[in-house]
């Protein structure tokens, strides 16, 4: 029987989109070859590539505004340091929402002052600053717009000139946002996009070639962009399942259906952890994520039946992150809402036994 996969990532892929990969690997396209034994310069790769790169920007309603798609290696992790090595010349700001804020932050120190616009650490993250004053003269300011781990999402973004970047790896294509507000957006593509092993950059072209640094090569957007994301051989296979995802949601009617959608799973949820004493939310009610919902139980001696009545009923990845403890429901694009039906009726058949 198939799990209901709340997993935060890697994570839950349409069905469809694993059918259609697992063929590729032994045979893409009736082209007696496999996916992952020939050439990325072949002129099948090429084609998915130039796909992916075409997809991801109409799916944002970045096409034709001056903007690149790349898929990129080295994860999420690595664009903590390449965004900085790209883009800051003497000062950058940065809105701590979260581990991977943290991170961002300490790569980006390398190469330049880091200013920590907001945060909300003194309280373990459980909400999104609001309301704060963004120095103009900053080189850009970094935002993490899903905080994956402790489920905060940021609803409203900053007005500002000064250009933003924004680490969407846990809500890329989920719900319909102005996209053009950002001059960089980027995504490990495990959380809502693909397998694990490729990184989407969204990149304004315009904002680059400003600092003054020596760039490496494969750190260099401009070098990626030049050589259409094919400078070094790209991983193949990510980039291939992220360009199925993003069909598939495409096919489904594009960000403002799969929105629709997110919604009611994360209403669902929410109205249960609301109404049921059992449970508790851990971020403030304004900022819940709707990608991944954070809650504990309040009375720690119906964990363990909560626990075998989740593992009875095939639903798999709900414990939460060791910074948060409790419980984390994470329901990206391709979590059916009937999955998130099963997960609410066993806490509330719980709240009955309790
Ligand atoms: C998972 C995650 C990352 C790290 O991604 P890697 O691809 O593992 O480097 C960064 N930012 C956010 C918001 C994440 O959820």
């Amino acid at each position: 029987m198939k799990k209901h996969n709340f997993s935060a990532g890697p994570c839950i892929l349409p069905d469809s989109v694993m059918k259609k990969a697992a063929e590729a690997v032994i045979e893409l396209d009736g082209s007696g070859l496999s996916l992952i034994e020939i050439s990325h310069r072949s002129a099948a790769f090429v084609q998915i590539m130039e796909n992916a790169r075409t997809l991801a920007l109409e799916l944002l309603g970045l096409d034709g505004k001056g903007y690149q798609a790349l898929f990129l290696q080295g994860g999420a992790s690595s664009q903590f340091l390449n965004v900085a090595y790209n883009l800051l010349e003497t000062k950058a700001g940065y809105i701590n929402t979260g581990t991977w804020s943290l991170k961002a932050i300490k790569e980006a120190k390398l190469f330049g002052e880091i200013v920590e616009v907001a945060s909300s650490q003194e309280d373990n993250f459980n909400y999104i600053p609001k309301g704060y004053s963004i120095p103009t003269d900053l080189d850009y300011l970094h935002l993490t717009s899903n905080n994956t781990i402790f489920g905060t999402q940021i609803k409203e973004f900053p007005t500002t000139d000064v250009p933003l970047v924004c680490d969407m790896s846990s809500d890329i294509f989920s719900r319909r946002l102005d996209f053009s507000m950002f001059d960089i957006i980027y995504a490990g593509a495990q959380k809502n996009m693909g397998p694990a092993g490729t990184t989407l950059v969204v990149v304004k072209e315009d904002l680059l070639g400003k600092v003054s640094r020596k760039i490496p090569s494969m750190l260099d957007y401009k070098v990626h962009i030049g050589k259409d994301s094919m400078f070094n051989t790209p991983p193949v296979f990510a980039v291939y399942v992220s360009m199925l995802t993003m069909q598939w949601l495409k096919d489904l009617g594009g960000i403002a259906a799969i929105e629709e959608v997110n919604e009611k799973k994360a209403n669902l949820i929410y109205s249960e952890i609301e109404l049921n004493p059992v449970f508790s939310g851990f971020a403030a009610k304004e900022d819940r994520s709707n990608m991944n919902a954070t809650f504990n139980i309040t009375d720690d001696t119906l964990k363990e039946t909560f626990d075998e009545m989740c593992k009875e009923a095939g639903i798999n990845g709900i414990n939460g992150h060791r910074s948060v403890g409790g419980y984390r429901a994470s329901m990206y694009n391709a979590l059916p809402l009937e999955s998130v039906g099963v997960l609410v009726d066993i806490m509330s058949e719980l709240e009955r036994k309790g």
